[in-house]
């Protein structure tokens, strides 16, 4: 499943095709992924011109000269490719630019969606409102972290996965920034000091920050927009490791809660 390095990356790679550039076709293939498509997707997108990309949580945006911002999530298994050799049956959305290049939101299992808002109204968009601080801005420290969990007797590894406390950060990262800082992900959230969630902030921003730098990270078969596979998996530290031997010398474990895997070291956090 495409995570936030992921998305950071598809939007890099977009960046290089599509900012600045006039959108000549937009062309949806199907009426719909996880929900469907805004109906005047392509009468907004034909002849408008991009004025730059960003990111929001796990969410792409697009953003247009008639104040318009096309908003993608890549479900569990969209990518975007660049310039296909051809059109095929999973790709279900195309954006041709001016300079004839061809970018396919490609998406076999439909998990993913998009929308259009005004840029006006994006802070608006349902997604979006309730949605905590980015865990790459300033505005994501432990200070807003301490407020944000301060008093709740759930587990850290559970309020990491909140959005409303911080934006986008899944599963992977956050068993990884929880082992890199030392913390139990079982540990009440409100019981940990601010020097552990202060080690934690920093875990969290460089867990995200080495991936991002590896150009996204992969499980299966997620495929950054240059068309390479990403490939960061082969060195989480306790993800995905079960059984193996942890830096300290402990074996990681794994638990499972609400069927999601946390992967852990209980000799080394505590
Ligand atoms: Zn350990």
């Amino acid at each position: 499943m495409p995570e936030l390095p992921e998305v950071e990356t598809t939007v890099a790679g977009l960046r290089a095709v599509l900012d600045g550039e006039m959108i000549v076709r937009a062309e949806p293939r199907r009426s719909d992924l996880r929900w469907p498509f805004p109906v005047d997707l392509r009468q907004r997108l034909t002849g408008a011109r991009v004025t730059g990309l960003g990111r929001r949580a796990k969410y792409g945006l697009i953003h247009t000269d008639r104040d318009d911002v096309l908003i993608f999530h890549l479900g569990m298994s969209g990518r975007w490719r660049v310039d296909p050799a051809e059109i095929e049956k999973h790709d279900h959305f195309i954006l041709e630019t001016g300079a004839g290049r061809v970018v396919a939101l490609n998406d076999h299992r439909r998990f993913g969606s998009l929308d259009i808002v005004r840029s006006g109204e994006l802070d608006a968009f349902r997604h979006f409102v309730a949605m905590g601080p980015e865990p790459l801005s300033d505005d994501f420290d432990a200070k807003a972290l301490h407020r944000a969990i301060k008093g709740r007797a759930a587990p850290i590894k559970a309020m990491l996965l909140n959005q409303s406390i911080v934006a986008g950060l899944g599963n992977i990262y956050a068993c990884e920034a929880l082992h890199m800082a030392g913390i139990s992900p079982t540990l009440a959230a409100g019981k940990i000091g601010k020097p552990r969630l202060e080690r934690l902030v920093i875990a969290i921003k460089e867990v995200l920050a080495a991936a991002i730098k590896a150009g996204g990270s992969t499980l299966r078969d997620f495929a950054a927009p240059d068309g390479e596979l990403g490939y960061f998996a082969k060195d989480w530290l306790v993800y995905g490791r079960e059984g193996q031997a942890c830096h300290c010398g402990a074996i990681v474990k794994r638990r499972v809660d609400s069927g999601r895997s946390t992967f852990y070291c209980a000799s080394c956090q505590r």
